[in-house]
This record gives structure tokens, C-alpha cells and sequence, in this order.
């Protein structure tokens, strides 16, 4: 008798996971942000890592051409189009209760270091940066974060319109799918939608419901991210919206048939998200950052003077 499709389907599966067992190469093993081949030559293998410094101002330009890049980005992507709303914030290296933030009003799309605003823990724009003025709900929204996690470098926010459906159920994501592993028991919900964020309180609620977490989802608002750099903070801020937007998909499609979706076990989401450190957010960004460098036309370099690849 022929087999059934489940019975080969199965088969081939079994077959193909023993085939790569057997041929996988014995030399290669997960290093910590990234994979490296170990070996005789492995220290002529070049692989993404988060850059050194050699001074901390050296750091900061670092710092404000990954900040440019990743506001070109998130604007390449369609999340500038509620005009002022949206901000990218980074703890400056040097004064480390300052942060830097894009110019209210200021495409994204066409920011450079320059652009950028240097801001005091009271809201003081500094000397140094762009003496521009700031959209004040950012401001409220992101002294609260950095204020309340010193171990971050970087936060995102804006307001796409699939976390504007998604917020208003109040709800998590769910692990249907190995990219939502990446926020298993890593994010909140900040459920007390309290106004546009002009009152200090709301930015102090908001970064409670982030806790030490990867992210938190604004109910009625959108969602938030953070990363100990601007490229992770943008690679999860991409990475939640795109999450958001499959499980929107996957619910109504799951209604339609009326089922429900399959989650993913306990240890495969813990697995699959413990991958996710600070390094490896820092990496998954590193693809657009080249993209934004090079659709730039030499106005953002590739790299900063002072920059130190580590191997
Ligand atoms: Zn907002």
C-alpha cells in the first residue's frame, strides 16, 4: 500500500533532520551574538560584532550615525507618516543623563547626525546638538524609559497602523511563530492609556509596563522597544510590528475557519528567544543599516573614526 501524504511528509522530515545531523560540520559552533568557524583559521573570519571605541566621543558620533540610519530606515518602512509622532532616543555616552532625539517636524527620512537633538533629563535642549525644538510627548515617553533603565542605550517608538488594531485588544503576542519567540515572556502591556503623553505620569507608567523587558505594547497607542543599541532597538521595533501584523492575519484567518492558532511549547519559545541578546538584535539590523548607508549618496558614512571591529 502507497503511503499516505502525512505518512511520507513525516518520512522525509525524519530523513531530512537525520541527513543534517550527520552532515552537519563539526567545526562550526554559535558564538556569543553570531556563528564563527573554529579551527586553525578562524581568526581570519571576519564577523559582525558591536564595535569598540577608542575614545567616548568617538562612541557618541557612532551612536548618532546609527541613530540617523535607523530613523532612514523606520522612514524607508512607512513609520513616518504621522508626521511628528514617532522618536528615536539615545543615551549619550559621555553625559549619560542626556539623550539625543530626532527634531520635531523633521523627516525621518532625511536625518544625519547634525539633525540631531541633544536633550537634559528636564527636558533642556543642549548645546552641542541641533537646537531644535522636540515633540514634548517623546520627550515625556523616552526620559521615563531611560531614566527607569539605565542597562539601555536606544528606544523606538512610533505608530504604525497594525499596532494601532492590535493595541486596542489589550492582549500579548502569542508564539505562533519562531519569530515571535523573540518577545516569549520579554515584553508588556501597558494597559492605562492615559492621553497624548504630555503628564510626566504617563511616561512613568509606560516604562512600569515595560519593565526589564524587550518591549511593551501601548494598549490604544502602538508599541515601544528597547536595546543597549539604537540597532537593536529599530531591528525589534521592526521585528514586533511584523509579529503584530501575523498574528492580526493568523487570528482572522483562524476565526474565518473557526479554529484557533497552534502556540509553540514552552521550551522551543525559551530556546528560540534566549538567541535574541543584545549582540544578536545589534547584528539582525545590520543588513539595513548597509541599505540606509548606500541609498544615502555619501551623506551617512559606513563607519566613525575611532571605530574598532572586534573578531
Ligand atoms: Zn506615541
Amino acid at each position: 500500500m502507497a503511503p499516505s501524504a502525512t505518512t511520507t511528509a513525516t518520512t522525509a522530515t525524519q530523513n531530512g533532520t537525520t541527513t543534517l545531523k550527520a552532515e552537519k560540520d563539526p567545526l562550526m559552533e554559535f558564538k556569543y551574538g553570531g556563528y564563527k568557524q573554529v579551527g586553525p583559521n578562524s581568526k581570519d573570519i571576519y564577523q559582525i560584532r558591536i564595535p569598540e571605541f577608542r575614545s567616548l566621543e568617538d562612541e557618541r558620533a557612532f551612536r548618532k550615525l546609527h541613530q540617523a540610519a535607523a530613523l532612514r530606515w523606520l522612514g524607508a518602512q512607512g513609520y513616518n507618516n504621522e508626521g511628528a509622532g514617532g522618536h528615536v532616543t539615545v543615551r549619550d555616552p559621555i553625559l549619560t543623563d542626556h539623550f539625543w532625539i530626532n527634531p520635531h517636524g523633521k523627516s525621518f527620512s532625511h536625518m544625519r547626525p547634525e539633525d540631531l537633538v541633544l536633550v537634559s533629563k528636564d527636558g533642556e535642549v543642549k548645546e552641542g546638538g541641533n537646537m531644535h525644538s522636540i515633540n514634548p510627548a517623546g520627550f515625556v515617553i523616552h526620559s521615563a524609559v531611560h531614566e527607569a533603565r539605565p542597562d539601555v542605550v536606544a528606544a523606538v517608538h512610533c505608530h504604525s497602523v497594525a499596532s494601532k488594531a492590535f493595541s486596542s485588544l489589550g492582549c500579548e503576542l502569542e508564539m505562533i511563530n519562531q519569530d515571535a519567540c523573540r518577545f516569549y515572556q520579554d515584553h508588556g502591556v501597558y494597559a492605562g492609556f492615559g492621553g497624548i503623553a504630555w503628564d510626566p505620569d504617563e511616561g512613568e507608567h509606560i516604562a512600569a509596563a515595560l519593565g526589564d523587558t524587550k518591549g511593551v505594547i501601548l494598549q490604544n497607542h502602538g508599541h515601544l522597544t528597547v536595546a543597549k543599541t539604537v540597532d537593536g532597538a529599530a531591528f525589534l521595533f521592526g521585528a514586533m510590528d511584523r509579529c503584530i501584523q501575523a498574528q492580526l492575519l493568523a487570528d482572522a484567518a483562524a476565526a474565518g475557519r473557526k479554529t484557533s492558532t497552534i502556540k509553540i511549547g514552552h521550551e522551543e519559545a525559551l530556546f528560540s528567544r534566549n538567541l535574541y541578546n543584545d549582540e544578536m538584535v545589534y547584528i539582525m539590523f545590520q543588513s539595513a543599516f548597509e541599505d540606509v548607508v548606500r541609498a544615502s549618496n555619501g551623506e551617512l558614512p559606513m563607519y566613525v573614526q575611532g571605530e574598532i571591529r572586534r573578531v
